[in-house]
């Protein structure tokens, strides 16, 4: 079972990097961005729920995540294992995923943190609002909002599995293709 909580700010390609690893280790993609968005979209509770913090570049509250979040571990139960993309962005939340991996018997393998420079992380998201459709990467103060949300509250997170020797940081900067290269060496090892 491999789990690997791909981590690092808004824009440093969490996504884009989750889609070439799910197709070599097989594993199941859980973002809770996507997850928040896809609610959003059909209407329902829990979107409607989230979209007044999404709009506003602030973190949805951790009890509304969780809940999620754990939902939709326990609908994979046959997973080779999955790559968490934008979770855990609190202590509460990495403390929550210890929890009922631990249930499952099957804990965080590593958690491959992307550094990136601010100013690149700006210049990707703008580009990205050019195709995303999303409000959240279109809007400076919004993004600027969500990358001081990550430093004061997400960053701190890199401890929590740092201190169980599981913490492994890639450099995020150059080309797509050079960092999904990056990814495999860091999770071979
Ligand atoms: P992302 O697609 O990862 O950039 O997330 C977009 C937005 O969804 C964030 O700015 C938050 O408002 C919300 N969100 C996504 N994941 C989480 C999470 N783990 N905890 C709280 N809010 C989240």
């Amino acid at each position: 079972m491999l789990n690997i909580v791909l981590f690092g700010p808004p824009g440093a390609g969490k996504g884009t990097q989750s889609t070439f690893l799910v197709e070599s280790y097989g594993l199941v993609h859980l973002s809770t961005g996507d997850i928040f968005r896809s609610n959003i979209k059909s209407g329902t509770e829990l979107g409607r729920l989230a979209q007044s913090f999404m709009d506003e570049g602030k973190l949805v509250p951790d009890d509304i995540t969780i809940r999620m979040l754990e939902s939709e571990v326990n609908a994979h139960p046959d997973a080779k294992g999955f790559i968490f993309d934008g979770f855990p962005r609190t202590t509460a939340q990495a403390e929550a995923l210890d929890g009922f991996l631990m249930e499952r018997n099957t804990p965080v393998t590593s958690m491959l943190a992307l550094d990136v420079d601010e100013a690149e992380l700006k210049i990707r998201l703008l580009k990205r609002a050019e195709t995303s459709g999303r409000p959240d990467d279109a809007n400076p103060e919004v993004i600027q909002k969500r990358i001081d949300i990550y430093n004061a509250d997400t960053a701190p997170v890199a401890s929590h599995y740092a201190v169980q020797g599981k913490f492994i940081a890639v450099d995020g900067m150059g080309n797509v293709e050079e960092i999904t290269e990056r990814l495999q060496a860091a999770i071979s090892i």
